[in-house]
């Protein structure tokens, strides 16, 4: 698909071209007034970025005329890194009436991520070098975000046999998991951590007691309300306290990933444990929904964790605030109309949340006064860390992977519509702030809604 012919806003008049003549010329851009925003850097300043070609040509303030280039008023936004998201499913192969690879790295750069870490729990699972090709050969085919698959700890997520890690590393694959499912079996996960360690992996756990699981609501006021069966807290906080154990009889690394209760985040942070190698990630849904929001959404607000109490969402995000926490991922998790639809007990768990991972983030960390430079790397740096890619940063020489927002934007997922196939979020009515105006991926790929292939 072409972009329709650049709006004036966008461009002097003189420079009003389409995109396909763009590309032919050599691809040019100042983009002038900015906040530019290098959480890799620690830097937040004011001033213009010169791309050319693909690549940062320079950052600083008062650039002077390129007459090639295409200027840009950047004015009120905001250019920063594209954020990496560690956690998202993309359903396919075998779940492609909920997502494709396609609509959902679409989604990915809507929401401003030019990077996905890609959940194996499609079906088949992703468990081979074989599978983990075939997604980097249609994700590449798509042109959208980037992906680093991140395959099973066992074969075919059954939990008995560990995958032959070295030959998936000899791929290129360093992150792991079973997501979807814990790895149940202790001393598989920590032949797994030692595993991975001898390349520098990380084994990514989705920490659950499924004995303890089988609800569909947080135990608590809600459930009780309803009527319905509800997760205890101890169904996340024992896994986190085994898995704690088992990190500290190894040296590899462990990631436990959507954490959604404080007490899960003080035992990974835990005295007792300083010796194991754990990182954390938290949701934007979990720091900003309570267990209310199920009375209010019904089953578009039914995920695994469940959402909690209004006090346990609170500490979680002040907690977020305090750095306790390494990332921040969506765990998108698109379903099918039909799969939400039924009963609170029937319906699927999880929520889309590519393309509101950004300004929910902002909303409530901004909310408690958390620099935005320290929310961004939560979003970038923290996630590239633990998946073993290199950390987007933002000097001259590198490739364009840049965002272009406007942080007063106002505007509704719903009235805007979702690139993803599915829209299964308790946020979809929600009055969001904060909207991604353009992507550089080396060329301009997205600006104002539309994508430029
Ligand atoms: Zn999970």
């Amino acid at each position: 698909m072409l972009l329709p012919p650049m709006e004036a806003k966008w461009y002097k008049a003189e420079k009003i071209i389409p995109i396909e003549k763009v590309r032919d010329l050599k691809e040019r851009y100042v983009i002038r007034n900015l906040r530019i925003l290098d959480p890799a850097q620690d830097r937040d300043v004011a001033g213009d970025l010169l791309i050319s070609d693909g690549l940062i040509e320079a950052i600083e303030p008062g650039l002077p005329q390129h007459l090639d280039a295409i200027e840009i008023d950047g004015t009120g936004k905001w250019i920063f890194p594209g954020l990496v998201d560690m956690h998202v499913h993309l359903r396919e192969p075998g779940g492609e009436d909920s997502e494709t690879i396609e609509t959902g790295l679409k989604a990915a750069i809507a929401g401003g991520i030019t990077t996905v870490g890609v959940m194996p729990n499609t079906s088949p699972p992703m468990d081979s070098p074989e599978s983990v090709l075939n997604l980097i050969q249609a994700a590449e085919l798509c042109g959208y975000a980037n992906v680093v698959p991140v395959p099973c700890v066992t074969r075919g997520r059954s939990g008995r046999e560990l995958v032959n890690f070295d030959d998936l590393h000899q791929d290129g694959v360093s992150a792991f998991t079973d997501d979807g499912d814990p790895v149940h079996d202790s001393g598989l996960l920590l032949d797994a951590l030692n595993a991975v360690y001898e390349f520098d992996g990380v084994i990514i756990e989705h920490p659950e007691v499924t004995d303890l699981a089988g609800g569909s609501v947080n135990r608590g006021t809600v459930s009780r309300r309803l009527g319905a069966r509800g997760i205890p807290c101890a169904a996340e906080t024992a896994d986190v306290a085994r898995c704690m154990e088992i990190a500290s009889n190894s040296h590899g690394h462990l990631h436990l990933t959507h954490l959604s209760l404080p007490r899960s985040v003080e035992l990974a942070r835990a005295e007792c444990f300083h010796s194991a190698d754990v990182t954390i990630d938290v949701t934007p849904h979990h720091i900003a929904l309570s267990e209310e929001a199920v009375m209010e959404h019904g089953t578009m607000a039914k995920m695994n964790p469940p959402l909690r109490s209004a006090l346990q969402r609170k500490s979680l995000a002040e907690m977020v605030k305090s750095g306790m926490v390494d990332a921040i991922a969506s765990d998108h998790a698109p379903h099918a109309r039909y799969k939400k639809e039924g009963s609170l007990g029937e319906a699927a768990f999880g929520i889309a949340g590519l393309e509101t991972l950004l300004p929910i983030t902002l909303e409530i960390l901004s909310g408690l006064q958390m620099p935005v430079i320290r929310i961004l790397h939560l979003l970038s740096c923290g996630p590239a860390r633990i998946l073993g890619i290199p950390v987007p940063v933002m000097e001259p020489g590198r490739k364009a992977d840049l965002v272009l927002f406007d942080p007063e934007a106002e505007y509704r997922l719903s009235q805007t519509g979702s690139f993803s196939k599915s829209v299964n979020t308790p946020f979809y009515e929600r009055k969001l702030k904060g909207r991604v105006e353009a992507v550089w991926m080396g060329r301009v790929i997205y600006r104002d809604g539309k994508f430029a292939n």
